[in-house]
């Protein structure tokens, strides 16, 4: 069934702090913001943004570093919303800072779309900031789609690795846009060429009107995973999953 809200980000969590969410023991999401530099017409959050609370405050932020502290499973830490990035990096470092000091937190995650939407905002300066902030434990999420845009991203995400930033890459399988073999191959070959590593290619979430006008097929989408398993090393070869709400994990094609 699809819904406007299928994990339930809008409903009130009484135990959480504004802006922070957790549907897995080891992780914490972030809301620091509900601004893009696009507005992505597959996008899963479109009706959660501007309605759920973001941490846009000192006070929101210590609050939800109290909370990671009060729950010691919690070892990654995603910077969303939203897109980080669209904060200045002043503000960016803020973030890091109050996560990567805790001894628990063993990575933070920059979960963007600027390599792609806004590739000059992946400064050198910014580059070298998360590298001297990051004490080792931040890493770059992107969201890419097509080779096109792995193409694009290229430049933005080499600054990110040679500063010690790995980055990686997760991609909805979105029809008409990705949904061949060859141009999933395409996209994966692109990634790693630009040092970019793909981990998971999601099915579209149930998302009302998203899974009309873009889901995939699952027999299409095993068929794809399939194609590119033959032709392509592991290092560059996605997980194939989907988001379910209510799983405990990512669930694999297979087991669907
Ligand atoms: S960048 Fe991400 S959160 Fe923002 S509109 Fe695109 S898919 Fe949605």
């Amino acid at each position: 069934m699809n819904s406007r809200d299928p994990f339930g980000e809008l409903s009130s969590h009484r135990a959480l702090p504004p802006g922070l969410k957790q549907r897995f023991p080891d992780r914490v999401l972030v809301m620091t913001t509900d601004r893009c530099f696009c507005a992505c017409p597959h996008c899963t959050r479109k009706f959660i943004l501007g309605k759920s609370p973001v941490v846009d405050s000192s006070a929101r932020l210590a609050a939800c570093v109290d909370y990671v502290k009060r729950h010691p499973k919690v070892r990654d830490v995603l910077l969303s919303g939203g897109d980080v990035l669209t904060l200045s990096d002043a503000k960016v470092a803020k973030f890091v800072e109050a996560f990567v000091k805790l001894d628990q937190i063993e990575v933070v995650r920059i979960c963007t779309r600027a390599p792609v939407s806004n590739p000059a905002r992946i400064t050198a300066h910014l580059a070298r900031l998360l590298r001297r902030v990051g004490r080792g434990k931040v890493w770059a999420n992107v969201h890419i789609n097509t080779a096109e845009e792995a193409r694009l991203a290229r430049e933005a995400a080499a600054r990110l690795v040679d500063c010690g930033i790995p980055v990686s890459s997760q991609t909805v399988l979105l029809r008409g846009v990705n949904d061949t073999p060859r141009k999933m191959l395409s996209l994966l070959r692109a990634l790693s060429a630009a040092r970019i590593r793909p981990y998971y290619v999601f099915q579209c979430d149930p998302v009302e009107g998203l899974v009309e006008r873009f889901g995939v097929p699952l027999a299409r989408a095993k068929k794809i995973e399939a194609y590119c398993a033959e032709r392509i090393g592991g290092l560059a070869l996605p997980r194939f999953v989907a988001d379910l709400p209510g799983a405990r994990r990512k669930t694999p094609l297979d087991l669907l």
